[in-house]
């Protein structure tokens, strides 16, 4: 965690919980939770449908919203699909390239390009996903990967922009729900951090590359999180199955809380 940068606790439900079950989640978290310091930002990332109740319910104090996928286009001829303009009165981020929308669903770098695009051309924030598979890891081809991904989802945005973007750094194998998952090493994150830095730098600049938001994400759990927020360029978690269970989603916000107390 870095003084100067904010620390983001990001919640992906994905596909669980029903729109009730989703409010009275969020009645419960928002009872447990309770004063968070400016520097920490708590997200979290229902499913779609219950994006429009969520936020008549939520506290914006305690918490903000995320889309956790959308159509780049505005509107149109797009059957069964939803714009960021249409979510934007609901969230203020905007989840673009999950390893789940990538490999799952084969969603190219060109269209996550287009969907931070569309993102920032709606004024919310994009939360860029990437990382190598495992495949990608065991061939070394781990910086050409986080490279490719990073040169098509942010194809699109400008010097102006970047700094609206946070990035997440998800290698494809220690997402929990993959087989075989396990938690990547705090020296794996350094250097895919460095990695990512190293890119933003070149294309927008040493001043971008230090102040960019970077995340980790893949099995943060309530005990490993405090290892994770403590290594150097990580600013934050994207958190999965953790964040489905109030104990120890609370637990890891409490975790935060302490070492943004620590600075
Ligand atoms: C994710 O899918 O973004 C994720 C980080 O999941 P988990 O925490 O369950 O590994």
């Amino acid at each position: 965690m870095n003084s100067a940068r904010k620390t983001y606790i990001i919640a992906n439900w994905k596909m669980n919980f029903t729109p009730g079950e989703a409010s009275l989640y969020l009645h419960r978290l928002q009872s447990r939770v309770e004063r968070i310091p400016r520097n920490i930002q708590l997200v979290l990332a229902p499913s779609l449908i219950s994006l429009q109740s969520l936020s008549l319910q939520i506290n914006r104090r305690q918490f903000k919203l995320a889309a956790q996928n959308f159509n780049q286009n505005d509107f149109g001829a797009y059957t069964g699909e939803v714009s960021v303009m249409q979510l934007r009165g609901f969230v203020d981020y905007a989840i673009c390239g999950h390893s789940e929308r990538r490999y799952k669903f084969h969603e190219t770098d060109k269209e996550i390009g287009e969907k931070v695009a569309a993102a920032i051309r709606n004024g919310l924030t994009p939360i860029l996903c990437i990382g190598e598979t495992a495949d990608e890891r065991k061939n070394h081809e781990t910086a050409t990967a986080i490279y490719a991904q990073l040169a098509g989802g942010l194809h699109d945005v400008s010097e102006e922009d970047i700094s609206k973007v946070i990035i997440a750094y998800e290698p494809v194998w220690a997402i929990s729900s993959n087989k075989g998952a396990r938690p990547a090493n705090p020296g794996d994150i350094e250097e895919a951090t460095a990695l990512i830095r190293k890119h933003i730098s070149r294309i927008y600049g040493k001043t971008t590359a230090e102040e960019i938001s970077i995340l980790y994400g893949g099995s943060v759990n309530k005990d490993t999180a405090g290892g994770f927020l403590d290594v150097k360029g990580v600013d934050g978690l994207l958190i999965g199955n953790a964040s489905l269970v109030a104990d120890s989603f609370c637990a890891i916000i409490d975790i935060a809380k302490g070492k943004t107390n620590e600075r």
